[in-house]
Parts: C-alpha cells; sequence; structure tokens
C-alpha cells in the first residue's frame, strides 16, 4: 500500500470555480490526491499510520505552473558565453539543481522552452522515473530559429522547408512535448533580428504549425512585435509568448490591431508574458513611460479576453529559477485579484499546456501537487513567498 499523507489547513482552495474550504484537509495516496474536503470528513478517511502535516494558519494550494523556463540558462551570466563553456553531463546537472530550486518555491510543473541538445526533455525522463527529485517538466527540446536567428547558439537553425520538417520530426523522435518557434528576434542574441522583427514568414510559421499539430504537437511562439502576434494568430499557435506588441519599426500598437488579440482570444491562444520574476527592476529600467505603457498592453489583452498563463523566463537576466511566486505580483498591476492571479498560475496554465485532466487543481484522483504557504495568498498574494510545505506527485519538499 502506498504511504498516505494527511495535510491540513485553516483554508483549502482545490482551483478556478471552487470554494475555499475553510478547516478543510487533503489526503495523498502514493504519487496522487484521493481526497480533498473539510478536516473531519477527510480525517475519518485516513488510515492510523497516516503521516499528518498540519498548518492552522495556512492555506493549501495546486502547485505552481512556470509556463516558460530556460533550464540551461544562469541567470547571472550571458548564455551563449557561459554555454559555450560546458559539456553535456555538467549542464544536465546544474539544470536538474536550477529544477530542484523551483521546486522548493512550490513550482510543481514547469514547461522548458529551450534547451540544448534535448537535455530537458531526459530531465524530465530522470525527474519522472524517479531518479532525481523535481517538478514535472515539459519540454520544448531545442527552439527553432533561422540562420543566426535568436538563440542560434542552442543548436537549432533551420533554413527552408524541408530542413523544418526534418527537424520538427526529430524533435518529435526525441519525445518534445512543445515545438518552440523564434518568430521574431529576442534580446539575449545581439547579432541576430531585432526583437520587433519577424524571422520566419507566415508561411513558414504556418507550415510549422501544420507539421506540428500533424505530429499533435502544440507551439509555442515566441514574439515580440505586433506583424509577428499577427501571424502567430493566423498560424494557430497555442501560446505566444512575451506578447509585447512592440510598435518599433513597422509594427502598429495593439489599439490599431485589435482585431488580431480578438482572433487571439476567439481561438484560445493564450499569451505568457513571460516576464522576470525581478519585474520591478525592469519596470525601473524601461522608464516610467515604457513601463506603463507595457503594463497598459497588457491590461488591453487581457480585457479583450486572450487568456493568460504565468511564467517568467526564468534563466535570463533578473529571472531567477523558482522566482515565481514573487514575479505574480506583478499581475496585481493589471489589477487581477490574488485568487485570479492563483488560478492563472494554477488552473488555467494546466489546461493550456494540456494538463488540466491531471495538475492544475486539488482534486480526488490528481497528481499530488500541492503546495502550503502561512496566511492567505487568496486575498495577498505576497503570503504566496511564506512557504510552508510542496508537495510534487506525492513527495515532499521542504521549502
Ligand atoms: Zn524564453
Amino acid at each position: 500500500m502506498p504511504q498516505q499523507l494527511l495535510v491540513t489547513a485553516g483554508e483549502v482552495y482545490p482551483g478556478r470555480g471552487t470554494t475555499p474550504i475553510t478547516d478543510g484537509a487533503v489526503l495523498v495516496d502514493g504519487p496522487l490526491i484521493s481526497a480533498v474536503g473539510a478536516r473531519p470528513d477527510i480525517e475519518a478517511r485516513a488510515t492510523a499510520n497516516v503521516a499528518r502535516f498540519d498548518f492552522p494558519g495556512g492555506t493549501i494550494l495546486p502547485g505552481l505552473i512556470d509556463g516558460h523556463v530556460h533550464l540551461a540558462f544562469d541567470p547571472t551570466q550571458d548564455p551563449p558565453e557561459a554555454l559555450r563553456h560546458l559539456d553535456d553531463e555538467t549542464l544536465l546537472r546544474e539544470m536538474a539543481d536550477r529544477a530542484g530550486a523551483a521546486l522548493r518555491a512550490g513550482i510543481t510543473t514547469m514547461r522548458d522552452l529551450g534547451d540544448r541538445g534535448g537535455l530537458a526533455v531526459r530531465l524530465r525522463d530522470e525527474i519522472a522515473r524517479g531518479d532525481r527529485s523535481g517538478p514535472r517538466v515539459l519540454a520544448a527540446g531545442t527552439p527553432l530559429t533561422p540562420p543566426g536567428g535568436h538563440c542560434w547558439f542552442l543548436g537549432g537553425e533551420v533554413a527552408g522547408s524541408e530542413e523544418i520538417r526534418r527537424r520538427i520530426t526529430s524533435l518529435t523522435e526525441l519525445g518534445v512535448d512543445v515545438i518552440k518557434v523564434m518568430v521574431s528576434g529576442g534580446h539575449i542574441t545581439p547579432d541576430s533580428r531585432k526583437p520587433w522583427e519577424m524571422q520566419f514568414t507566415a508561411e513558414e510559421l504556418r507550415r510549422i504549425v501544420d507539421i506540428s499539430s500533424e505530429l499533435q504537437l502544440p507551439v509555442a511562439a515566441h514574439a515580440h512585435g505586433t506583424t509577428a502576434i499577427a501571424a502567430c494568430a493566423e498560424a494557430g499557435v497555442s501560446t505566444v509568448e512575451h506578447c509585447t506588441w512592440m510598435r518599433i519599426g513597422d509594427n502598429p500598437e495593439i489599439e490599431e490591431r485589435l482585431d488580431v488579440a480578438e482572433r487571439m482570444a476567439e481561438r484560445g491562444i493564450c499569451a505568457c508574458p513571460a516576464w522576470p520574476s525581478d519585474w520591478r527592476s525592469l519596470l525601473d529600467a524601461l522608464g516610467a513611460d515604457v513601463g506603463k505603457r507595457a503594463i497598459e498592453k497588457m491590461v488591453r489583452m487581457r480585457d479583450i479576453g486572450v487568456p493568460l498563463i504565468a511564467g517568467t523566463d526564468a534563466g535570463v537576466v533578473r529571472s531567477e529559477h523558482g522566482g515565481l511566486p514573487a514575479g505574480l505580483e506583478l499581475y496585481r498591476h493589471l489589477g487581477m485579484a490574488p485568487h485570479e492571479i492563483l488560478d492563472m498560475a494554477t488552473t488555467d496554465s494546466a489546461t493550456a499546456l494540456g494538463i488540466g485532466d491531471r495538475a492544475g487543481r486539488l482534486a480526488a484522483g490528481y497528481d499530488a501537487d500541492i503546495l502550503v504557504c502561512d496566511g492567505a495568498p487568496l486575498t495577498d498574494i505576497t503570503a504566496l513567498q511564506a512557504q510552508r510545505l510542496v508537495l510534487a506527485r506525492g513527495t515532499t519538499t521542504r521549502p
């Protein structure tokens, strides 16, 4: 019989659309949740030798989901330079350490959107087999980019439609969970296209999405400029990463292309803003006007009904691994209530990433991915940082 755990707290929040349970409990059998409800009812179902964890002043929540990380990156170093000096085995060990740090911060699922040589897939499998402890990893492998394009140094350069097909086929054989494509330039590859410029044509992007969907894989598209975002909306990607509606160059403002945001909303294409966990220093660096405008654009997108998911781009500058709890405070500036932010970072993200049938909620039969915090994160999002216990598929970790 698997080890049974009983976790009790002053409040239990099972996820979007549920009412918090006062004086509640969660019963865990092996890797799965077996019951959630009022403490006396759940206690009655526990075996005599159950292991107990009691947090009368705390709140039990579903574990957090970081929808955009790079385990291969160290936020204190320049990625191309740092990676040049690391062999695969050393890099894999560093990635495992970073995944462990994220787990201790309450992140029980992460989507890695760009590794080197499929190392995030290897790490995912080692964790899933129980060879290492860590969060559930969804891995994109190495992102597709044109020759010399954004993040070319990870090894995913492709030119022309035949190479695109071959690359997606080999990523599928490797077992990736999602295809990542660099539709626009980015900030960490200074010699490539600018963040607001398209790198692939709209036709190439359509082809990438079509091939991926034939192979039953969603596409996560990195796109900053409005023109790139419009191509993503038309091609039918699953998530648009960053989605900053940059208006430099020939890119219009979001206000001039509300049709694009409406199309995203209509097709259920999510935006993952992927602001770094130290978003405050990014806002400072952008300056008051640009920062205010960046927030306004996110609010606009949300008002139109574009679904948002949580992500931190962990591994890039200003974004340490495990920084999601602090990063989520940004969403208070979008006018989101703490419980809406929690729903975004749990239930909504699980649904968007295709794992909504086993993660993102506390319910019988779901994976036992659980976070316990002191205080009341449903009304005060900063309480997410007062963590007491993390469970990843039934295995306990102390923050
Ligand atoms: Zn990224």
